[in-house]
Protein backbone atom coordinates (compact mmCIF):
# COMPACT_ATOMS: atom_id res chain seq x y z
CA UNK A 1 0.00 0.00 0.00
CA UNK A 2 2.92 2.48 0.40
CA UNK A 3 3.83 2.30 -2.84
CA UNK A 4 0.48 2.43 -3.78
CA UNK A 5 -0.29 5.62 -2.32
CA UNK A 6 2.85 6.88 -3.85
CA UNK A 7 1.15 6.48 -7.05
CA UNK A 8 -2.64 7.30 -6.62
CA UNK A 9 -4.85 9.92 -4.18
CA UNK A 10 -5.13 7.95 -1.53
CA UNK A 11 -2.99 4.68 -2.72
CA UNK A 12 -6.58 3.91 -4.69
CA UNK A 13 -8.34 4.59 -7.77
CA UNK A 14 -12.06 4.97 -6.09
CA UNK A 15 -12.54 6.79 -2.65
CA UNK A 16 -14.22 4.44 -0.74
CA UNK A 17 -11.88 1.46 -0.99
CA UNK A 18 -9.27 3.44 1.59
CA UNK A 19 -11.10 2.39 4.23
CA UNK A 20 -11.37 6.27 4.86
CA UNK A 21 -15.37 5.40 6.18
CA UNK A 22 -13.94 2.91 8.64
CA UNK A 23 -10.40 4.05 9.07
CA UNK A 24 -7.31 1.60 9.14
CA UNK A 25 -5.85 -0.31 5.49
CA UNK A 26 -7.71 -2.31 2.91
CA UNK A 27 -6.19 -5.20 2.11
CA UNK A 28 -5.09 -6.05 -1.02
CA UNK A 29 -6.95 -8.69 -2.94
CA UNK A 30 -5.33 -11.39 -4.21
CA UNK A 31 -8.46 -13.21 -5.50
CA UNK A 32 -11.55 -14.69 -5.49
CA UNK A 33 -13.75 -17.89 -6.27
CA UNK A 34 -17.52 -17.96 -5.33
CA UNK A 35 -18.76 -16.15 -2.03
CA UNK A 36 -14.75 -15.57 -1.27
CA UNK A 37 -12.19 -13.12 -1.70
CA UNK A 38 -8.26 -14.05 -0.39
CA UNK A 39 -5.93 -10.91 0.14
CA UNK A 40 -2.38 -11.05 -0.53
CA UNK A 41 -1.48 -12.63 2.72
CA UNK A 42 -3.58 -15.40 1.82
CA UNK A 43 -6.52 -14.23 4.42
CA UNK A 44 -10.07 -15.57 3.62
CA UNK A 45 -12.89 -13.10 3.62
CA UNK A 46 -16.75 -14.08 2.46
CA UNK A 47 -17.48 -10.91 0.72
CA UNK A 48 -20.35 -9.40 0.40
CA UNK A 49 -18.86 -5.93 -1.59
CA UNK A 50 -18.59 -7.83 -4.45
CA UNK A 51 -16.96 -5.75 -6.54
CA UNK A 52 -19.81 -3.35 -5.17
CA UNK A 53 -22.42 -4.50 -6.64
CA UNK A 54 -21.49 -6.34 -10.18
CA UNK A 55 -21.01 -10.21 -9.12
CA UNK A 56 -24.06 -11.24 -8.58
CA UNK A 57 -23.04 -14.82 -9.94
CA UNK A 58 -19.98 -14.60 -7.27
CA UNK A 59 -16.31 -14.23 -8.10
CA UNK A 60 -14.99 -16.20 -10.87
CA UNK A 61 -18.17 -17.54 -12.04
CA UNK A 62 -17.15 -20.67 -14.02
CA UNK A 63 -20.10 -19.33 -16.86
CA UNK A 64 -18.33 -15.80 -17.18
CA UNK A 65 -15.23 -16.63 -17.44
CA UNK A 66 -15.69 -19.61 -20.15
CA UNK A 67 -17.66 -16.94 -21.97
CA UNK A 68 -14.72 -14.32 -21.74
CA UNK A 69 -12.22 -16.91 -23.00
CA UNK A 70 -14.23 -17.23 -25.74
CA UNK A 71 -14.59 -14.02 -27.25
CA UNK A 72 -11.23 -13.14 -26.10
CA UNK A 73 -10.00 -15.82 -28.75
CA UNK A 74 -11.56 -13.90 -31.23
CA UNK A 75 -9.78 -10.45 -30.61
CA UNK A 76 -10.73 -7.79 -27.91
CA UNK A 77 -12.09 -4.69 -29.59
CA UNK A 78 -13.40 -3.65 -32.80
CA UNK A 79 -15.47 -0.51 -32.76
CA UNK A 80 -17.83 -1.62 -35.14
CA UNK A 81 -20.93 -3.43 -34.58
CA UNK A 82 -20.50 -6.69 -32.87
CA UNK A 83 -23.78 -9.32 -32.40
CA UNK A 84 -23.03 -9.44 -28.84
CA UNK A 85 -24.51 -6.06 -28.34
CA UNK A 86 -27.45 -7.28 -29.63
CA UNK A 87 -27.84 -10.05 -27.54
CA UNK A 88 -27.41 -8.18 -24.45
CA UNK A 89 -29.73 -5.37 -25.21
CA UNK A 90 -32.01 -7.95 -26.07
CA UNK A 91 -31.68 -9.70 -22.28
CA UNK A 92 -31.91 -6.28 -20.99
CA UNK A 93 -35.54 -5.74 -22.91
CA UNK A 94 -36.97 -9.01 -21.91
CA UNK A 95 -36.30 -8.42 -18.30
CA UNK A 96 -37.22 -4.05 -18.59
CA UNK A 97 -39.67 -3.78 -21.77
CA UNK A 98 -39.86 -0.04 -20.90
CA UNK A 99 -35.91 0.59 -21.66
CA UNK A 100 -37.61 -0.14 -25.65
CA UNK A 101 -33.87 1.37 -26.70
CA UNK A 102 -31.09 1.81 -25.14
CA UNK A 103 -26.81 2.74 -25.67
CA UNK A 104 -24.34 0.59 -24.40
CA UNK A 105 -21.40 2.81 -21.69
CA UNK A 106 -18.69 1.88 -19.80
CA UNK A 107 -19.56 3.29 -16.60
CA UNK A 108 -22.60 4.35 -14.47
CA UNK A 109 -21.16 7.45 -14.45
CA UNK A 110 -21.49 7.66 -18.16
CA UNK A 111 -24.72 6.53 -18.08
CA UNK A 112 -25.93 8.94 -15.75
CA UNK A 113 -24.62 12.19 -17.22
CA UNK A 114 -25.62 10.60 -20.36
CA UNK A 115 -29.59 10.54 -19.39
CA UNK A 116 -29.28 13.79 -18.10
CA UNK A 117 -28.25 15.15 -21.34
CA UNK A 118 -31.10 13.19 -23.02
CA UNK A 119 -33.55 14.74 -20.70
CA UNK A 120 -32.13 18.05 -21.08
CA UNK A 121 -32.16 17.98 -24.75
CA UNK A 122 -35.12 16.48 -24.81
CA UNK A 123 -37.17 18.74 -22.53
CA UNK A 124 -34.95 22.18 -23.50
CA UNK A 125 -34.95 22.18 -19.88
CA UNK A 126 -31.83 22.72 -17.41
CA UNK A 127 -32.96 21.91 -13.92
CA UNK A 128 -32.39 18.96 -12.56
CA UNK A 129 -34.19 17.35 -9.44
CA UNK A 130 -32.23 14.60 -7.04
CA UNK A 131 -32.14 13.48 -3.76
CA UNK A 132 -30.03 13.75 -0.74
CA UNK A 133 -27.94 10.85 0.03
CA UNK A 134 -28.57 9.60 -3.68
CA UNK A 135 -25.72 9.40 -5.76
CA UNK A 136 -25.47 9.02 -9.38
CA UNK A 137 -22.14 8.68 -10.73
CA UNK A 138 -19.30 12.01 -10.42
CA UNK A 139 -20.27 14.03 -12.99
CA UNK A 140 -20.39 17.69 -12.03
CA UNK A 141 -24.50 18.30 -12.07
CA UNK A 142 -24.74 15.40 -9.36
CA UNK A 143 -22.17 15.73 -7.01
CA UNK A 144 -24.37 18.19 -5.02
CA UNK A 145 -25.27 16.84 -1.66
CA UNK A 146 -24.34 12.95 -3.20
CA UNK A 147 -23.95 9.75 -1.33
CA UNK A 148 -21.54 6.68 -1.76
CA UNK A 149 -18.01 8.39 -1.18
CA UNK A 150 -19.04 11.54 -0.66
CA UNK A 151 -21.22 11.14 2.34
CA UNK A 152 -18.43 8.63 3.33
CA UNK A 153 -16.03 11.25 3.60
CA UNK A 154 -18.70 13.96 4.90
CA UNK A 155 -18.59 16.10 1.66
CA UNK A 156 -21.74 18.44 1.29
CA UNK A 157 -20.59 19.01 -2.40
CA UNK A 158 -17.10 18.75 -4.58
CA UNK A 159 -14.63 21.83 -5.44
CA UNK A 160 -14.18 21.79 -9.28
CA UNK A 161 -17.76 21.59 -9.64
CA UNK A 162 -18.85 25.40 -10.90
CA UNK A 163 -21.29 26.79 -9.17
CA UNK A 164 -23.47 27.95 -11.86
CA UNK A 165 -23.71 24.38 -12.58
CA UNK A 166 -24.49 23.38 -9.19
CA UNK A 167 -27.27 25.97 -9.40
CA UNK A 168 -28.69 23.74 -11.80
CA UNK A 169 -29.17 20.98 -9.40
CA UNK A 170 -32.53 21.00 -6.63
CA UNK A 171 -32.38 18.37 -4.03
CA UNK A 172 -35.05 16.97 -1.71
CA UNK A 173 -35.28 14.86 0.67
CA UNK A 174 -35.75 10.90 -0.29
CA UNK A 175 -39.39 9.44 0.63
CA UNK A 176 -40.34 13.38 1.20
CA UNK A 177 -43.49 13.69 -1.43
CA UNK A 178 -44.27 16.70 0.24
CA UNK A 179 -40.85 18.60 -0.37
CA UNK A 180 -41.20 17.28 -4.42
CA UNK A 181 -44.56 18.81 -4.64
CA UNK A 182 -43.35 22.11 -3.43
CA UNK A 183 -40.22 21.95 -5.54
CA UNK A 184 -42.31 20.52 -8.82
CA UNK A 185 -44.42 23.51 -8.26
CA UNK A 186 -42.29 26.03 -8.17
CA UNK A 187 -40.16 25.24 -10.87
CA UNK A 188 -41.41 22.51 -12.52
CA UNK A 189 -41.36 24.15 -15.79
CA UNK A 190 -37.72 24.25 -15.57
CA UNK A 191 -37.54 21.00 -14.89
CA UNK A 192 -35.79 18.65 -17.02
CA UNK A 193 -35.66 15.70 -15.11
CA UNK A 194 -36.08 13.78 -11.84
CA UNK A 195 -33.44 11.52 -11.27
CA UNK A 196 -33.87 8.84 -8.38
CA UNK A 197 -31.93 6.16 -6.90
CA UNK A 198 -35.63 3.43 -6.22
CA UNK A 199 -33.76 1.94 -3.32
CA UNK A 200 -31.63 3.72 -2.09
CA UNK A 201 -27.93 2.05 -1.93
CA UNK A 202 -25.35 4.68 -1.67
CA UNK A 203 -26.65 5.84 1.63
CA UNK A 204 -26.99 2.67 3.19
CA UNK A 205 -30.01 1.09 2.21
CA UNK A 206 -33.23 2.97 2.30
CA UNK A 207 -36.51 1.86 0.62
CA UNK A 208 -39.02 3.86 -0.44
CA UNK A 209 -42.23 4.57 0.74
CA UNK A 210 -44.93 2.49 -1.23
CA UNK A 211 -46.13 5.77 -2.79
CA UNK A 212 -43.20 7.53 -3.08
CA UNK A 213 -42.37 6.16 -6.92
CA UNK A 214 -45.79 6.39 -7.69
CA UNK A 215 -45.85 10.35 -6.56
CA UNK A 216 -42.53 11.13 -8.13
CA UNK A 217 -43.85 9.42 -11.55
CA UNK A 218 -47.60 11.67 -11.04
CA UNK A 219 -45.53 14.86 -10.00
CA UNK A 220 -42.94 14.46 -13.65
CA UNK A 221 -46.25 14.16 -15.62
CA UNK A 222 -47.83 16.88 -14.51
CA UNK A 223 -44.83 18.63 -14.77
CA UNK A 224 -43.18 17.82 -18.11
CA UNK A 225 -40.36 16.79 -16.30
CA UNK A 226 -38.68 12.96 -17.42
CA UNK A 227 -38.16 10.60 -14.62
CA UNK A 228 -35.66 8.40 -14.57
CA UNK A 229 -34.54 5.70 -12.60
CA UNK A 230 -30.72 5.13 -11.71
CA UNK A 231 -31.23 1.37 -11.63
CA UNK A 232 -26.81 0.88 -11.58
CA UNK A 233 -27.85 -0.91 -8.17
CA UNK A 234 -30.79 -1.57 -8.43
CA UNK A 235 -31.19 -3.18 -11.86
CA UNK A 236 -31.64 -7.71 -12.03
CA UNK A 237 -30.96 -7.12 -8.33
CA UNK A 238 -34.13 -5.96 -6.24
CA UNK A 239 -35.92 -7.83 -9.01
CA UNK A 240 -35.12 -9.38 -12.20
CA UNK A 241 -36.68 -6.34 -14.07
CA UNK A 242 -35.35 -3.88 -11.41
CA UNK A 243 -37.17 -1.36 -9.17
CA UNK A 244 -39.55 -0.86 -11.93
CA UNK A 245 -40.98 -4.32 -11.98
CA UNK A 246 -40.99 -4.27 -8.45
CA UNK A 247 -43.42 -1.15 -7.78
CA UNK A 248 -44.98 -1.47 -10.94
CA UNK A 249 -43.43 1.77 -12.14
CA UNK A 250 -42.05 3.10 -15.41
CA UNK A 251 -39.70 5.73 -15.91
CA UNK A 252 -38.95 7.56 -18.93
CA UNK A 253 -35.51 6.68 -18.78
CA UNK A 254 -33.45 3.92 -16.96
CA UNK A 255 -29.60 3.55 -16.31
CA UNK A 256 -27.93 0.52 -15.89
CA UNK A 257 -24.86 -0.72 -14.85
CA UNK A 258 -22.79 -2.93 -12.45
CA UNK A 259 -24.45 -6.23 -12.70
CA UNK A 260 -25.45 -5.53 -16.58
CA UNK A 261 -21.72 -6.25 -17.26
CA UNK A 262 -21.33 -9.14 -14.73
CA UNK A 263 -18.10 -7.86 -13.49
CA UNK A 264 -16.69 -6.23 -16.73
CA UNK A 265 -17.20 -2.44 -17.58
CA UNK A 266 -20.88 -1.91 -19.04
CA UNK A 267 -23.11 0.24 -18.57
CA UNK A 268 -26.58 1.43 -20.50
CA UNK A 269 -29.12 4.15 -20.43
CA UNK A 270 -32.46 3.76 -22.74
CA UNK A 271 -36.15 3.98 -22.09
CA UNK A 272 -38.76 5.48 -24.28
CA UNK A 273 -37.86 5.13 -28.64
CA UNK A 274 -39.08 8.45 -29.00
CA UNK A 275 -36.33 9.80 -26.38
CA UNK A 276 -33.82 7.53 -27.48
CA UNK A 277 -34.15 8.32 -30.88
CA UNK A 278 -32.82 11.78 -29.92
CA UNK A 279 -29.70 10.37 -29.41
CA UNK A 280 -27.05 11.08 -32.24
CA UNK A 281 -26.44 9.58 -35.02
CA UNK A 282 -30.39 9.06 -35.06
CA UNK A 283 -30.87 12.07 -33.39
CA UNK A 284 -28.76 15.28 -32.38
CA UNK A 285 -27.95 15.09 -28.52
CA UNK A 286 -24.39 13.52 -28.80
CA UNK A 287 -22.70 10.92 -26.96
CA UNK A 288 -19.99 8.27 -28.05
CA UNK A 289 -17.30 5.81 -26.46
CA UNK A 290 -14.65 4.38 -27.71
CA UNK A 291 -14.82 0.96 -26.33
CA UNK A 292 -19.37 1.41 -25.66
CA UNK A 293 -20.21 -2.26 -26.89
CA UNK A 294 -16.79 -3.96 -26.36
CA UNK A 295 -17.22 -7.89 -27.18
CA UNK A 296 -15.52 -8.96 -23.70
CA UNK A 297 -17.66 -6.70 -21.62
CA UNK A 298 -20.74 -8.18 -23.67
CA UNK A 299 -20.04 -11.48 -23.33
CA UNK A 300 -19.41 -10.94 -19.00
CA UNK A 301 -23.16 -9.15 -19.31
CA UNK A 302 -24.87 -11.97 -21.75
CA UNK A 303 -23.20 -14.95 -19.55
CA UNK A 304 -24.31 -13.26 -16.34
CA UNK A 305 -27.91 -12.25 -16.94
CA UNK A 306 -28.27 -15.83 -18.84
CA UNK A 307 -27.37 -17.33 -15.34
CA UNK A 308 -29.37 -15.00 -13.85
CA UNK A 309 -32.66 -16.96 -14.07
CA UNK A 310 -36.14 -15.70 -12.06
CA UNK A 311 -35.67 -18.93 -10.05
CA UNK A 312 -31.84 -18.14 -9.30
CA UNK A 313 -33.07 -14.65 -8.38
CA UNK A 314 -35.54 -15.99 -5.94
CA UNK A 315 -32.61 -18.43 -4.65
CA UNK A 316 -30.51 -15.00 -3.85
CA UNK A 317 -33.27 -13.11 -2.57
CA UNK A 318 -34.54 -15.82 -0.21
CA UNK A 319 -30.53 -16.21 1.43
CA UNK A 320 -30.55 -12.42 1.58
CA UNK A 321 -34.23 -12.15 3.69
CA UNK A 322 -32.31 -15.38 5.77
CA UNK A 323 -29.22 -13.14 6.29
CA UNK A 324 -31.03 -9.90 7.12
CA UNK A 325 -33.60 -11.96 9.58
CA UNK A 326 -30.16 -13.57 11.20
CA UNK A 327 -28.23 -10.41 11.78
CA UNK A 328 -31.33 -8.66 13.29
CA UNK A 329 -31.77 -11.84 15.90
CA UNK A 330 -28.40 -11.30 16.68
CA UNK A 331 -28.43 -7.63 17.48
CA UNK A 332 -31.88 -8.09 19.66
CA UNK A 333 -30.29 -11.21 21.53
CA UNK A 334 -27.29 -8.18 21.76
CA UNK A 335 -29.29 -5.50 22.92
CA UNK A 336 -27.76 -3.25 19.78
CA UNK A 337 -29.78 -0.72 18.37
CA UNK A 338 -30.88 -2.31 15.20
CA UNK A 339 -32.32 -1.76 11.83
CA UNK A 340 -31.82 -3.80 8.65
CA UNK A 341 -34.19 -4.48 5.51
CA UNK A 342 -33.42 -5.91 2.00
CA UNK A 343 -34.61 -6.20 -1.75
CA UNK A 344 -34.11 -9.04 -3.44
CA UNK A 345 -30.32 -9.59 -3.04
CA UNK A 346 -29.36 -6.18 -2.21
CA UNK A 347 -29.42 -5.09 1.49
CA UNK A 348 -28.45 -3.04 4.22
CA UNK A 349 -28.36 -2.25 7.88
CA UNK A 350 -27.72 0.85 10.63
CA UNK A 351 -27.27 0.83 14.28
CA UNK A 352 -30.01 2.74 15.20
CA UNK A 353 -33.53 1.69 16.17
CA UNK A 354 -35.88 2.92 14.32
CA UNK A 355 -35.96 2.13 10.70
CA UNK A 356 -34.56 4.46 8.01
CA UNK A 357 -36.43 6.30 5.55
CA UNK A 358 -34.04 9.14 4.18
CA UNK A 359 -30.12 10.69 4.31
CA UNK A 360 -30.67 12.09 7.48
CA UNK A 361 -32.20 9.33 9.28
CA UNK A 362 -29.18 7.48 8.01
CA UNK A 363 -26.77 10.24 9.54
CA UNK A 364 -28.09 9.66 13.40
CA UNK A 365 -27.14 5.72 12.96
CA UNK A 366 -24.22 5.04 15.22
CA UNK A 367 -21.22 5.16 12.48
CA UNK A 368 -18.53 4.35 15.30
CA UNK A 369 -19.96 1.11 16.32
CA UNK A 370 -20.53 0.41 12.77
CA UNK A 371 -16.60 1.16 12.20
CA UNK A 372 -15.68 -1.01 15.40
CA UNK A 373 -18.28 -3.78 13.98
CA UNK A 374 -16.99 -3.56 10.45
CA UNK A 375 -13.37 -4.47 11.39
CA UNK A 376 -14.07 -7.21 14.35
CA UNK A 377 -15.96 -8.50 11.23
CA UNK A 378 -13.39 -8.39 8.98
CA UNK A 379 -10.57 -9.77 11.20
CA UNK A 380 -13.15 -12.52 11.26
CA UNK A 381 -13.44 -13.18 7.75
CA UNK A 382 -16.42 -11.38 6.88
CA UNK A 383 -15.99 -8.41 4.86
CA UNK A 384 -19.27 -5.78 4.76
CA UNK A 385 -18.94 -2.59 2.60
CA UNK A 386 -16.42 -0.46 4.46
CA UNK A 387 -18.99 2.25 4.96
CA UNK A 388 -21.82 2.93 7.10
CA UNK A 389 -23.22 4.33 3.90
CA UNK A 390 -23.20 1.87 1.33
CA UNK A 391 -25.54 -1.22 0.58
CA UNK A 392 -24.36 -4.86 1.15
CA UNK A 393 -24.83 -7.20 -1.82
CA UNK A 394 -24.94 -11.21 -2.22
CA UNK A 395 -24.50 -13.12 -4.74
CA UNK A 396 -25.88 -16.89 -6.34
CA UNK A 397 -22.64 -18.20 -4.70
CA UNK A 398 -23.74 -17.70 -1.22
CA UNK A 399 -25.36 -20.67 0.14
CA UNK A 400 -26.79 -21.48 3.66
CA UNK A 401 -23.51 -22.59 4.67
CA UNK A 402 -21.79 -19.05 3.80
CA UNK A 403 -25.04 -17.43 5.67
CA UNK A 404 -24.69 -19.76 8.60
CA UNK A 405 -21.01 -18.91 9.05
CA UNK A 406 -20.91 -15.22 8.33
CA UNK A 407 -23.93 -14.92 11.35
CA UNK A 408 -21.39 -17.07 13.54
CA UNK A 409 -18.63 -14.28 12.66
CA UNK A 410 -20.47 -11.61 13.15
CA UNK A 411 -22.32 -12.48 16.44
CA UNK A 412 -19.00 -12.46 17.69
CA UNK A 413 -17.90 -9.86 16.32
CA UNK A 414 -20.74 -7.42 17.61
CA UNK A 415 -20.20 -9.10 20.97
CA UNK A 416 -16.66 -7.30 20.23
CA UNK A 417 -17.72 -4.13 18.95
CA UNK A 418 -20.54 -3.13 21.52
N1 LIG B 1 -25.51 5.30 -10.01
C1 LIG B 1 -25.61 4.52 -8.92
C2 LIG B 1 -26.94 4.29 -8.30
C3 LIG B 1 -24.45 3.94 -8.39
O1 LIG B 1 -24.55 3.19 -7.29
C4 LIG B 1 -23.22 4.18 -9.00
C5 LIG B 1 -21.97 3.61 -8.45
O2 LIG B 1 -21.90 3.09 -7.38
C6 LIG B 1 -23.17 4.99 -10.14
C7 LIG B 1 -24.35 5.52 -10.62
C8 LIG B 1 -21.88 5.25 -10.84
O3 LIG B 1 -21.43 4.11 -11.46
P1 LIG B 1 -19.86 3.94 -11.81
O4 LIG B 1 -19.15 3.81 -10.51
O5 LIG B 1 -19.83 2.71 -12.67
O6 LIG B 1 -19.46 5.16 -12.56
Amino acid sequence: MALARDLFPGGVNSPVRAFGGVGGEPFVVARGEGARTWDVDDNEYIDYVLSWGPLVLGHASPVVLDALRDTMARGTSFGIPNGLEVALATLVRQRMPHVEMMRFVSSGTEATMSALRLARAATGRDLLLKFDGCYHGHADSFLVRAGSGVATLGLPNSPGVPEALAALTLTAPFNDIGAVDAIMRQHGERIAAIFVEPFVGNAGFIAPHAEFLPALRRLATEHGALLVFDEVMTGFRVAPGGAAAYFHVVPDLTTLGKVIGGGLPVAAYGGRRDLMQLVAPAGPMYQAGTLSGNPLAMAAGIATLTALTPAVHAGIAQRTRALVEGLRHIAARRGVPFTADSAGSMFGFFFRAEPVRSYADARTADVELFRRFFHAALDRGVYLAPSAFEAGFMSAAHGDAEIGLTLERLDDALAVAR
